[in-house]
């Protein structure tokens, strides 16, 4: 079983993992599963291919289990399922990757106090990342472990676009845009080569609209400019964050409301966004079955600022040439396809309503309006293969 390699996506309420067996340069997904629950009750629910449950496994029963606790009990179910066997390496989603980071990275000792020291730039997210390397090390430090980072792909943007209009000082202590969602996007930049040879090295947005949204404008298959910033909180509306904000609000809710750095760090990431402006639910779904107004103000907003958003992009890149759609909302909301391209005409876009309604590839009208497609994303997949490349061979 040492031919297979594990990714793992380590977050705040889930670890999610997959497995991949490696044959003659090819990876085939065996296995994909998560623990939930972390903070309450743990739970670790895996499918092999046929999406059939090979276990629903409850972990520690007393509330408040934390990731450690998840990290235990995905190690020993692993041990379990591959009978005593472990995978011959490990990939891992690192949200950061600092200025240096541009590629995946073997983790070592150095490594990983680099990691560690990028952690105040992703506070909430970095620390999760890297709890499973460090467990890992422990447990079994003979297993090559690999870095793949979010923010990596946006590595080469020029200057202009990575900086805030801020004091120098600034932009040397790293309070720069890195953008995030790399993996996704670099997916679909491949993507592109083999499904739409005629845009792939021209000028094109990717939209990753998830439970995290954000864009990244594309040149030649390269990322050149991503709405996200120094952080995950910037751009495009989210489940539950507020995409770009006047700064002024914060300093509003600081010297006026009394607000402390944990009060705004637990608004700005968990109240805002779909579910703070529909006071119903972050999640579309929920959204798009409700007839409260809350719903489909949250909605509406939501394509106006992404358009506006890709509008921006479309700027940077000197034209369109493609649009495309990803992620959970991207692959399957029909409804907010529509109320973005509908907002695109500007730019020559013009959807088919019915390739749309039937989340075709192609969801434009045929002729010469840019091509806007729906692609689903594999960022396991994308960090399989980065594993894969960076160890050699398993
Ligand atoms: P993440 O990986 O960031 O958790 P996803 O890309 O899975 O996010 O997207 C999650 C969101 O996508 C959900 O909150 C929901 O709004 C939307 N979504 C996912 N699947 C569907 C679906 N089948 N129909 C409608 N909306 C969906």
């Amino acid at each position: 079983m040492d031919s297979s390699i594990l990714v793992v996506n380590a977050g705040s309420s889930s670890i999610k993992f997959m497995l991949f067996e490696h044959a003659e340069g090819h990876l085939a997904r065996r296995m994909r599963g998560q623990v939930e629950g972390i903070g309450t009750r743990l739970r670790l629910v895996a499918f092999e291919a046929a999406d059939e449950p090979v276990v629903e496994h409850s972990g520690k029963e007393e509330a408040g289990a934390g990731s450690d606790a998840a990290i235990q009990l995905l190690a020993g179910w692993m041990r379990e399922y591959l009978s005593g066997a472990f995978p011959g390496a490990v990939g891992h989603r690192v949200v950061h990757g600092g200025s240096r980071f541009d590629q995946p990275v073997l983790i070592d000792d150095d490594v990983l106090a680099e990691l560690e020291d990028l952690v105040p730039l992703a506070p909430l997210h970095q620390p999760l990342n890297l709890a499973p390397i460090k467990a890992m090390r422990q447990s079994r430090p003979q297993t090559p472990q690999v870095a793949c980072f979010d923010s990596a792909f946006h590595r080469g943007h020029d200057e202009i676009t990575q900086r805030f209009a801020l004091p120098d000082w600034l932009w040397q202590d790293g309070v720069r845009r890195y953008g995030f969602h790399g993996l996704s996007y670099e997916y679909i930049a491949r993507a592109l080569r083999d499904l739409a040879p005629e845009i792939a090295d021209g000028r094109v947005v990717v939209a990753h609209l998830g439970s995290g949204a954000s864009l990244c404008a594309l040149k030649g298959g390269a990322s050149v400019e991503s709405s996200m910033g120094f952080t995950a909180l910037d751009g495009l509306p989210m489940g539950t964050r507020p995409g770009r904000l006047d700064p002024g609000v914060l300093l509003y809710l600081i010297n006026q409301k009394g607000m402390d750095g944990h009060e705004l760090e637990r608004l700005l990431y968990h109240e805002c966004g779909l579910k703070g402006l529909s006071g119903i639910s972050n999640d579309v779904r929920d959204l798009l079955a409700s007839d409260d107004p809350g719903a489909s103000l949250a909605l509406e907003y939501f394509c106006h600022r992404t358009a506006a958003e890709i509008g921006a992009m479309a700027v940077g890149l000197g034209g369109l040439d493609g649009l495309v759609f990803t992620a959970g909302i991207g692959e399957n909301v029909p409804e907010i396809r529509k109320g973005i391209c509908d907002r695109l005409g500007v730019f020559g876009i013009e959807l088919d309503e019915d390739a749309n309604a039937r989340h075709a590839r192609v969801i434009s009208r045929e002729g010469p309006c840019p091509p806007v497609m729906v692609i689903a994303t594999d960022e396991e997949r994308m960090i399989a293969e980065h594993t894969l490349r960076v160890v050699g061979s398993v």
